[in-house]
């Protein structure tokens, strides 16, 4: 067996197969690195030399690992989600690991969301979510990392918060976690100083630890892959027409019982049952929505799929998985949630059903707007 080779600025075990893997170095810098006996896997190394960090991600177990050590140590908890995809970008049960560590909920991307939303109905909205999930957070704040927004704020209130303690940042993949934590230091000289001056403790696999001009560290860590999340199931090129990258035009629908809308090829809502009424979607506007008869609604996926209903596209109709329909009875006005990809707003009392690919949630909550 070959002996395993440890980055020196993190102690990762150095891998030269997964870009997204913690301890990736490439195969160049590798054997370069042998000679010299240094070897800084290609996060650390941007981190010391570009100030810039990149994230990884971890599976379940390890971050459940983590997790479990953040809760034993006395520290400021703050969990970024992604506004755009609240529910699915909560991590489960976190709630249960931070012991009686304070946590800071930070909702990223709030620039994709219509600017007629106020600021502090959406705070409110996310207390009460968390709540729902047993999560009691010491403050909820909104930002956009990669429009600078409120960021400020955040650094306000991490320093309010943590009392001279150890900052965890914490969050799903794809919530903007490196986009805030680059911006983070970005906006700090005295953090890009200890950056280029401190030595990194090397005695953590996972983590950036970035020295904080008290002594303490704020630890940036990986992600958490969220397997529920639509990003899972699509390429790059797809991810880039569902994940909104401007503020979110809402498209109305008045819709009759009997009718289906299709949001792209990727789900399918259906109106069963009650009185006519209007339907709302908050999904990305590039993304394509198509009114059809949903007695013929089967038909008509199959038919277009790849085509009229993209994505996905038509070479990647094999793999994607089938559509699976749930169904609702609504008595308020409620949000049918496609995990990722946005949602339908209900105004009025009645049955619908909210279909996506096997794997993905449809959830209902309480509607955010
Ligand atoms: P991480 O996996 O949590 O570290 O997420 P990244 O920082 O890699 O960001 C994931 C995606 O979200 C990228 O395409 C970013 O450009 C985008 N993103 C990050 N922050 C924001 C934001 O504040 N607003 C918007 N609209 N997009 C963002």
């Amino acid at each position: 067996m070959t002996e395993e080779l440890r980055c020196v600025g993190c102690g990762a075990v150095i891998q030269t197969e997964d870009k997204n893997k913690i301890g990736y170095t490439p195969k160049s810098v590798l054997e370069k690195g042998v000679e010299t006996g240094e070897i800084y896997c290609q996060r650390c190394f941007r981190l010391r030399h570009y100030n810039e960090i990149q994230d990884v991600s971890l599976t379940d177990d390890d971050f459940l690992g983590l997790l479990n050590e953040i809760g034993q140590n006395n520290a400021l908890i703050v969990n970024v989600v992604d506004i755009f995809d609240f529910n699915g970008s909560l991590i489960p049960s976190l709630h249960r690991f931070v012991g009686d560590n304070p946590v800071l909920l930070v909702g990223n991307k709030v620039d994709v969301l219509p600017k007629s939303l106020k600021r502090t109905k959406l705070k409110q909205w996310m207390k009460e979510q968390a709540h729902e999930k047993g999560l009691r957070p010491i403050d909820v704040l909104l930002t956009s990392a990669q429009k600078s927004e409120e960021l400020d704020t955040l650094l306000e209130m991490i320093e309010k918060y943590r009392n001279e303690r150890d900052v965890y940042i914490v969050g799903v993949t794809n919530v903007g976690k490196s986009t805030l934590v680059n911006q983070i230091i970005n906006q700090t000289a005295e953090i890009q100083n200890l950056i280029t001056t401190s030595k990194f403790p090397g005695t953590t696999l996972d983590k950036i630890e970035i020295p904080l001009e008290d002594g303490h560290s704020l630890i940036d860590t990986p992600g958490i892959i969220h397997h529920h999340q639509m990003a899972h199931y699509l390429g790059a090129k797809d991810l880039q027409i569902i994940a909104p990258q401007k503020e979110i035009k809402p498209k109305t629908y008045q819709l009759n019982p009997g009718q289906t809308l299709f949001l792209g090829g990727l789900a399918r809502f259906d109106f069963i049952q009650g009185e006519k009424s209007s339907f709302t979607a908050y999904v990305s506007n590039d993304l394509l929505v198509h009114r059809t008869k949903l007695e013929k609604a089967d038909q008509f996926y199959e038919k277009h799929v790849g085509e009229l209903l993209q994505p996905p596209r038509k070479d990647e109709i094999d793999d994607f998985p089938e559509l699976v329909g749930f169904e609702f009875s609504i008595k308020e006005k409620t949000d049918i949630v496609f995990a990722g990809l946005g949602w339908i707003t209900v105004n009025d009392p009645g049955v619908v059903r909210g279909w996506a690919p096997k794997g993905v949630d449809v959830i209902t909550r309480k509607a955010l707007i």
